[in-house]
């Protein structure tokens, strides 16, 4: 297969049309058989249910090139789950779970030629997502819907090496208790933008959102969960009811156990703690950890001993070992990786 003619190295990340996307669409009750087709525009209703009252959900996950040539992806049935679970929160239909990893895998092989090299750092993201398609002008979920999948390949996170950044505690909030937090919906992201832009005028790379209740507890970033490093050396993860699942913090909570002998702890995390912790990263899909020096309280900091020219120690094992697992260098625990060719 001939591979697209791209500079691996140099793309960001951003929106490129790629040759094929997925699209089934549920009416009557029913999902239709989904195609893959050229067309990336989307036709629906002005009084559609998702223009008027954002009902939509969406998942990230990522194909590339292992060190043995292979194109793979990551623990997809974890994402077609958790989509179920944002489905079911926003009265959406579900999309068959196996299905859904089906409908990921022909996208991926439909765009073979756009998975970035191994070595490149770039890989091939996948945006699987849905919303409801037909007219609504009562407050009520639509009767339509459309699932689709498309993909962009994106550049190496860390150009030049993982740098920390600064986060700042966060006025605003991300998630209420009993709300939306945990779900991957659209909306929870709608509300976020002005915080963030807020915190980059600011001078700031990220937010720290505290428990909207009490605001005495860290909960996440916009888009990734937080996981710490006590001075000796434990791995410590909030657990709260309104931050989102990411599979990234459970595969590293996985890894620090399993593969490096770490302790680690899941629990709720006071803000209070924070100064005593050694290491702080921030987890997701686009980054796996991207390190935290620094956090601000306003005004007052908190310097990370870890400090701002490199990931801490354990961080660096943690984001080792699952970079090394995901690339094939080392081996999976069974079920994490789809072999796709
Ligand atoms: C997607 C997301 C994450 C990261 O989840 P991964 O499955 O690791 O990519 C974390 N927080 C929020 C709010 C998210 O939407």
């Amino acid at each position: 297969m001939e591979k697209k003619n791209i500079d691996w190295s140099s793309l960001g990340f951003s929106y490129i049309q790629t040759d094929k996307r997925f699209v089934a669409n549920y009416k009557d009750g029913a999902w239709d058989e989904g195609v893959l087709t050229s067309d990336p525009n989307v036709t629906i209703s002005e009084c559609a249910c998702v223009l008027q009252y954002s009902q939509s959900c969406f998942e990230g996950l990522k194909a590339y090139t292992t060190e043995d040539g292979h194109i793979v992806t990551f623990r997809p049935d974890l994402n077609a789950a958790r989509m179920k679970d944002s489905c079911e929160r926003l009265e959406m239909p579900v999309y068959p779970e196996d299905k859904w990893v089906d409908a990921v895998v022909s996208v991926i092989e439909a765009n073979a030629a756009y998975v970035p090299p191994y070595g490149s750092g770039a890989t091939l993201y996948l945006r699987p997502y849905m919303f409801g398609s037909n007219a609504v002008i009562g407050v009520k979920p639509a009767d339509e819907y459309q699932f689709r999948i498309f993909c962009t390949p994106v550049g190496p996170y860390f150009k030049g090496g993982a740098k920390p950044i600064t986060i700042r505690v966060c006025d605003f909030d991300r998630a209420a208790p009993h709300g939306t937090g945990h779900i991957k919906a659209g909306l929870n992201y709608a509300m976020s933008l002005y915080a963030i832009m807020d915190a980059h005028r600011q001078g700031y790379d990220e937010n720290m959102y505290l428990d909207a209740a009490t605001r005495t507890k860290v909960e996440e970033t916009g888009g990734a969960n937080f996981l710490f490093v006590t001075k000796d050396g434990k791995v410590v993860t909030p657990k709260s009811d309104s931050i989102l699942p990411s599979i990234t913090r459970r595969s590293l909570v996985y890894v620090a156990k399993e593969y490096l002998g770490l302790e680690v702890e899941e629990r709720p995390v006071a803000f209070e703690e924070v100064k005593d912790f050694a290491e702080c990263g921030l987890c997701g899909t686009a980054a796996v950890i991207s390190p935290v020096g620094k956090i601000v309280d306003h005004g007052k900091e908190i310097c990370l001993p870890s400090g701002m020219n490199e990931m801490g120690p354990v961080t660096k094992k943690l984001y080792d070992t699952l970079t090394g697992i995901q690339m094939g260098r080392l081996e999976a625990p069974e079920g994490w990786i789809k072999v796709i060719r």
